[in-house]
């Protein structure tokens, strides 16, 4: 099946509830068909013991190996705090027009150290979900910080922003004519 594969890879069967916001976003923004899958396998060697976190890069590399035949993306969703060498924790990473992505929730549950309510937290799920898939289809950081393709090194950057594609991100998604293929379901 085309449209976009989404893994979770957080222990336990999915939580459908915690990724509804994300499905319904992703579905919404990028008019594709999202299918949800509770994946037990892991990567090797992605977890770093001096700093206690997991590769984002190299987590992308493993699903690149593992990805789905006929999936147009492949967005995992993970419980692992993420890092890139350059800084301290990422929120998720993708391939710059390519076909995976992951976004981890580890950093997005709390609020100046304490848990948030969980619809929130799915919330701010969804936004990640659908910036790092944004990526994938050649979208770059956008200035509107309302604009889902804002760049969020904070909490604070993705509470400010919506859901979706601001009017220019919009138009440069229409133009990879992704989204408008006829589904094949
Ligand atoms: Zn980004
Ligand atoms: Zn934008």
């Amino acid at each position: 099946m085309s449209g976009v594969r989404l893994w979770w890879m957080a222990g336990g069967a999915a939580d459908t509830s915690f990724l509804s916001p994300a499905v319904t976003a992703i579905g919404s923004v990028y008019k594709l068909p999202v299918r949800l899958e509770t994946v037990n396998a892991r990567p090797d060697g992605a977890f770093d013991p001096r700093r206690n976190q997991h590769s984002s890069t190299r987590i992308l590399n493993w699903l690149s190996h593992h990805y789905p035949k006929g999936a147009t993306r492949l967005l995992a969703v993970t419980d692992y705090d993420l890092f890139i060498p350059i800084l301290t924790f990422v929120f998720g990473e993708a391939e710059l027009n390519g076909k995976t992505a992951i976004v981890s929730f580890a950093r997005l549950l709390v609020q100046d150290g304490a848990l948030i309510p969980r619809d929130r937290a799915a919330r701010r799920l969804a936004k990640e979900a659908v910036h790092e898939l944004g990526h994938t289809f050649g979208l770059l950081h956008c200035k509107s910080y309302r604009c889902v393709m804002a760049r969020s090194a904070s909490l604070k950057d993705v509470d400010m922003k919506e859901p979706a594609l601001c009017s220019d991100c919009t138009a440069r998604y229409a133009e990879t004519g992704i989204g408008k293929e006829p589904s094949d379901e």
